[in-house]
């Protein structure tokens, strides 16, 4: 529901705050133009818009109306009860480290590089990784563009295969955060582990397998930490913008899309492990109000195509990349998952140093070359 209400009516948006609360919803500010400004109730607001008689009473609201968009809570453009069109900002999802800075996703920000290993396989590994993103962020004066990246829980398509430290590969994330500051985020699985995750990580992640998981989708939505949602390997793009609804549906907006690749026909023929789908992000930027991001380690499956990949999602606009990164070449043989995938530090930051250069360099042609369509932000 958005409720439209005359600027500095204090005691009307408290009244709106406590009924939204009341059925677990959130108010988010939508901006607005001239006297009025915009409310959006987020959430299952289904309870809530039963009352819009009670709202429409307030002092000072103009007008309030029902949301018709497929996905209400992260649509980029909605109607209004005369058939308009309203567009809402594009969202920032704030992620803080301990050295206190905020790194933010979205919105007009510039790319934002999560980097770490597929896994915390020991602590050496996991801190070393850590400490040498820290030190290339540093170089490049971006450490308020970089969030860690590392799996505890993880998922694998054969039973016999490693499937993660668990709670002890959390410890090493926990670890690698004290020591440099940098936030970290972890994908979650089990539903059950969800709160005891969360209590630990900085950012959730549901993986490509799990993407239509709708109880965990759920289960994450409520657990107060913003959430990288990978699309499916097979999923549409609405089946995607609908998974994020899920996690929308309970009160959470803090979330980013991740495309990252889909198994095709044609990854048959073994020169990429997941086809990149990098016009999806263009259109999901279009579509909903959410950051969008891209995983170059995932489509690529070979550490050599894993820069160019990165590169291509910067030119269609992505928020930021997640990318699998290695800290020394010799630990290659011993990765238990994604091995052949993981992109050597030293290269990892050439391909960052690219992105600069790309930013300052190429961008304004491209922003003039794919003109309105283009602007997204
Ligand atoms: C991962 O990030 O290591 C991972 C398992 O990703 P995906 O779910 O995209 O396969
Ligand atoms: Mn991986």
């Amino acid at each position: 529901m958005i409720i439209e209400v005359e600027q500095g009516r204090r005691a009307t948006v408290d009244q709106i705050r406590d009924l939204a609360a009341r059925f677990g919803n959130r108010v988010e500010s939508m901006g607005g133009q001239g006297v009025y400004a915009l409310l959006h109730i987020v959430g299952d607001t289904r309870e809530f818009s039963a009352r819009a008689g009670y709202v429409k009473s307030l002092p000072g609201v103009r007008r309030a109306w029902r949301v018709s968009a497929d996905y209400k809570n992260i649509a980029r453009t909605v109607t209004d009860d005369a058939g308009n069109a309203i567009p809402r900002p594009r969202r920032e999802v704030a992620v803080k480290g301990l050295d206190g800075i905020e790194r933010r996703f979205g919105g007009a920000r510039p790319h934002l590089f999560v980097a770490g290993p597929d896994s915390a396989q020991t602590l050496e590994q996991t801190l070393a990784i850590a400490r040498a993103i820290k030190a290339m962020a540093e170089k490049l004066d971006i450490l308020d563009r970089v969030i860690l990246r590392g799996g505890a829980f993880k998922p694998r398509s054969s039973p016999t295969s490693w499937r993660g430290l668990g709670m002890k590969g959390i410890a090493m994330l926990d670890a690698a955060r004290e020591e440099t500051g940098i936030p970290y985020v972890t994908e979650v699985m089990d539903l059950n582990l969800v709160d005891e995750v969360a209590a630990h990580a900085d950012m959730l992640q549901i993986g490509t397998r799990n993407a239509q998981n709708f109880d965990l989708l759920e289960v994450v939505g409520r657990a107060q930490k913003p959430v990288i949602l990978k699309r499916g390997f097979g999923n549409e793009a609405k089946e995607w913008f609908f998974a994020a609804e899920y996690i929308a549906n309970q009160g959470s907006l803090d979330i980013v899309l991740c495309e990252r690749g889909m198994k095709t026909l044609f990854t048959k023929g073994g020169y990429c492990r997941n086809q990149p789908d990098l016009n999806v992000i263009d259109h999901a930027r279009r579509q909903t109000i959410l950051p969008v991001i891209f995983d170059p380690s995932h489509v690529a499956g070979d550490h050599t195509i894993v820069a160019q990949n990165l590169l291509a999602s910067v030119a269609h606009g992505a928020d930021g990349s997640i990318t699998e990164t290695l800290h020394d070449e010799a630990f290659r043989v011993e990765q238990l998952c994604d091995a052949e995938q993981a992109l050597l530090m030293d290269r990892y930051t050439r391909a960052v140093e690219a992105v600069l250069a790309f930013e300052s360099a190429v961008k304004p042609h491209l922003d003039a070359a794919s003109g309105p369509r283009g602007k997204v932000s």
